[in-house]
């Protein structure tokens, strides 16, 4: 299961291994916190129709990658908080949806190379998803009317500054490509240029380890 912020959030972060593990013949449940209705830097657009693009173009990436069901949970862009309604809801997906691995934004990554802010949904959505794999899922005490309990045995957190894992995605790298690129409304410049962005980033995390392309993540494995 994958919970993320943005309808582009999880192909940028994690669509190569999302795509891996569908080609394998896992289910992938894809959560798309926010609605994306603030992802547009032209103050006149018009926010239902921005909605409803970000959702058609969710669905076309989604498809690609290989995603077995979406549920979108529509908080509006920039008003999403870790609060006990975010966590009941996600303690009831992964309840019902019973994952062995959660993926999702690491919450206490803030600041990338004197540069970039992590958007505050990042932060939010991945301290509720912190919170309810680890312990509300599991223990049945927590949203008794949530389903039965279920222990999630790996997080893997992208977008991170403490990385200890990394994933090959060369099989499924030009999948995430037009994934990425089917997020239309959010890209600037031309195809090829996003693909180089997207080859390069995935080039920077997998070198190191000796693999032409990866997806880094920082691992926290769950005892049960
Ligand atoms: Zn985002």
């Amino acid at each position: 299961m994958a919970i993320y912020a943005h309808p582009d959030d999880a192909d940028v972060a994690a669509g190569g291994v999302l795509a891996q593990w569908a080609l394998e013949g896992c289910a992938v449940h894809l959560v798309v916190v926010c609605d994306g209705s603030k992802g547009s830097h032209v103050p006149q657009v018009d926010v239902r129709s921005l909605r409803e693009v970000r959702r058609q173009e969710l669905q076309l990436a989604s498809d690609l990658l290989g995603v077995t069901t979406i549920e979108c949970l529509d908080h509006v862009d920039g008003a999403v908080t870790n609060d006990d309604t975010l966590r009941s809801t996600l303690v009831g997906l992964i309840r019902q949806h019973r994952p062995e691995v959660v993926v999702g934004p690491d919450p206490t990554a803030t600041f990338f190379g004197g540069v970039y802010v992590n958007h505050r949904d990042h932060r939010e959505t991945g301290w509720a998803l912190l919170d309810a794999v680890a312990p509300a899922a599991a223990m049945p005490l927590y949203f008794p009317d949530k389903g039965e309990a279920h222990q999630v045995h790996q997080l893997l957190l992208s977008g991170t500054h403490e990385p200890d894992v990394v994933v090959d995605v060369a099989r499924t790298i030009d999948t995430k490509v037009k994934a990425v690129l089917a997020h239309a409304s959010q890209i600037a410049g031309d195809a090829e240029g996003i693909r180089d962005v997207v080859y390069g980033r995935a080039g920077q995390a997998g070198h190191p380890v000796g693999l032409s392309f990866g997806e880094a993540f920082r691992s926290v494995e769950l005892s049960f």
